[in-house]
């Protein structure tokens, strides 16, 4: 497998983009005290499908580079994904292997490892001492192997091997390669040299996350091996190749996770560096001409000189399989998509299906307490994926309402985000949520009792058809018309959009209720307008539904430098713009930008007019 792909070329410049591998750790029990099964699973060696959280009867179907399933074993990975850039590090090339995805998900065990299944780490050290050890004496070079192991903890640079330094700058020289002045650099002769400064080091960190708030998981451990070659003649040419093996920080918003302890600053210096790290990949991936921000964040500065350009890069996105991770994966899968598709093919899910239900009925049914069951949370025990055509009277199903359980996932996850205040309405919104599921599912029971007693009618029934009316087989409870099939652009962070049914919006800090946006505009004596919007009444209705697709356009699609062209938005507030889409996706319509931080309904409005107007060259 070629580790190296080039995307694009500029002259002599070549781009390479990152190769993107996953890899499912297996299922804990441990970690699933609901017992609800797993909501991922593999497909083959580049594809998987997670349930779909918007609509239970879909998976969202992902392809990668390469798919490391459960059952993977350490040395797979590292032969697959990892092994096959290390030779280019003894020619004087850089090459990258980081692990991303949220705590708990493997990271470390797959770089690391332990005694008895060591990582990428040491597997790899010793790889590269093999290469060199195997390199014929004929070809005229000398080979030195050395060694840094630093960490990147609130945007500082901290030297493992020598813990006492404070933070170290990180540099440029003329050739364009990236150094830390001061950072401990060791030589290293055997594996056990190098198991000699490492392992206290890693040690030493361990022991420091411990009381510092589980730092390990809020900070990036870089190993850097370094490989310089000497010519032994005249005039010894020197080329060095870097090798960084890279456990990131973990992926899960702390936010949502509720780390009261955790200071602001602390998780905005990750996702600060996260953040810029899918930028720069997804930069380097899409293969445009874009401006690659390297320098936006610590990490992808030091990182800048061995991904991309003529490095070679591998990405190893861990990824678990419960429920309990279940956003967490989402975003991370989708911020190392290659692409994906949604497929209409329900995961684990258990359902009866019964004789043509009039519409009606079921309808009324719902109204009066609803019917159904909670969706995708049940543990499928027979492993089989029902497929069965919509369009067959024993299809229809009976329909969980779909907007309860969308609800319920959205409301979970404001609580995680709104202050304490906040808290205590949104879980009774929660209770009540689950209060109608539980109705729900009693319903489903009737029902599904009601189907048997009519089963069994109809096969007492002298002359009734061989094939039973009703069929007690597994099938969705829902089915949507097929959509069509999306395939996403790579890497972006969330293409998950909010619900727009919800009654209660998110905000970064606070929680609001839904108001009428529409009529409230800023009257030059700062008072508001609570009347008729008179100044878009004014307007050409298509032209103002123009200007607002374009304003939208340019919120969904436009960097820092396009959003700042729109009226009112800065650098900061371009920034937020970008942070909220990270987190929720596409603005679906222009009213959301009032979800994001700091957008005030009065600000919204001013924000509205100036644009429009601006827009349509007023
Ligand atoms: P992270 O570094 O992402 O926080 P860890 O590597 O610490 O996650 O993994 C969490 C737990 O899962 C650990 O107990 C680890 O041993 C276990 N684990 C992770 N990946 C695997 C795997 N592929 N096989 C077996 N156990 C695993
Ligand atoms: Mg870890």
């Amino acid at each position: 497998m070629a580790q190296r792909v080039t995307v694009s070329s500029d002259g002599n410049k070549k781009i390479s983009r990152v190769r993107v591998a996953v890899r499912l750790r297996p299922y804990l029990d441990k970690e699933d005290e609901k017992g609800e099964g797993p909501c991922v699973r593999g497909l083959d060696k580049q594809n998987l499908e997670i349930v779909n959280w918007r609509n239970a009867t879909e998976t969202v179907k992902y392809h990668f580079d390469a798919f490391h399933g459960e059952k993977t074993t350490q040395q797979e990975v590292f032969l697959s994904s990892v092994k096959p850039v290390l030779s280019h590090v003894l020619n004087g090339q850089n090459a990258s292997v980081f692990a991303y995805g949220p705590t708990g998900a493997g990271k470390t065990h797959t770089m690391l490892g332990s005694a008895e299944k060591p990582g990428v780490i040491p597997r790899a050290v010793r790889e590269v001492f093999n290469l060199v050890h195997a390199k014929d004496a004929e070809e005229g070079w000398d080979y030195s192997i050395s060694m840094s192991y630093l960490e990147i903890y609130n945007e500082k640079v901290l030297d493992l091997l020598s813990p006492s330094s404070q933070d170290l700058p990180i540099r440029q020289d003329k050739d364009k390669n990236i150094f830390i002045p001061g950072l401990t650099n060791v030589t290293i002769s055997s594996f056990s040299d190098f198991d000699t400064h490492f392992v206290p080091a890693s040690l030493n960190r361990t022991t420091a996350s411990t009381k510092l708030n589980q730092r390990s998981s809020r900070s990036h451990a870089i190993l850097l091996i370094k490989v310089v070659r000497t010519s032994r003649v005249l005039p010894h040419r020197q080329q060095t190749g870097k090798l960084y093996l890279v456990d990131l920080a973990g992926s899960e918003d702390n936010r949502r996770t509720g780390n009261q302890g955790i200071r602001l600053k602390e998780s905005g210096a990750i996702n600060l560096s996260l953040f810029t790290l899918s930028k720069v990949v997804d930069s380097l991936n899409s293969g445009a001409s874009v401006r690659v921000p390297y320098r936006d964040s610590k990490l992808t500065r030091l990182l800048q000189d061995s991904l991309g350009g003529s490095a070679h890069s591998v990405m190893i996105t861990n990824i678990a399989p419960e429920y309990k991770y279940y956003f967490d994966t989402f975003s991370a899968l989708n911020f190392a998509a290659k692409s994906k598709m949604i497929v209409n093919k329900p995961f684990t899910r258990e359902t009866v299906a019964v004789p043509v239900l009039p519409v009606k009925r079921a309808r009324e049914e719902h109204k009066a307490g609803g019917s159904g069951s909670e969706p995708h949370r049940k543990k499928q025990k027979d492993g089989k994926t029902p497929e069965q055509d919509a369009s067959s009277p024993s299809a229809n199903s009976i329909s969980a309402e779909p907007s309860v359980m969308d609800r319920l996932i959205a409301l979970e996850k404001l609580v995680m985000n709104c202050q304490n205040k906040d808290r205590l309405s949104v879980t009774k919104d929660v209770a009540q949520s689950r209060k109608e599921i539980q109705e729900l599912k009693k319903k489903q029971k009737e029902f599904e009792s009601k189907a048997m007693l009519f089963s069994q009618v109809a096969k007492e029934t002298p002359g009734s058809a061989e094939e039973p009316v009703f069929k007690n087989t597994t099938a969705p409870l829902q089915r949507k018309p097929a959509r069509q099939q999306a395939v996403v652009q790579p890497l972006q962070v969330s293409q998950l959009q909010p619900p727009v049914h919800l009654a209660v919006f998110k905000k970064q800090s606070v929680c609001v209720k839904k108001r009428e946006l529409s009529s409230r505009i800023e009257l030059p004596d700062g008072k508001e307008n609570m009347k008729e919007n008179s100044w878009e009444s004014q307007l050409d209705t298509q032209m103002l539904e123009q200007s607002k697709q374009k304003i939208l356009h340019i919120l969904n699609s436009g960097g820092v430098k396009e959003l700042k062209s729109l009226q009112q938005i800065g650098d900061k507030k371009a920034k937020l713009l970008l942070g909220w889409r990270e987190l929720n996706g596409q603005f679906t319509k222009l009213e959301d930008l009032e979800k994001v931080e700091g957008m005030t309904e009065k600000r919204f409005a001013s924000f509205l007019k100036a644009n429009i107007l601006s827009a349509m060259g007023k």
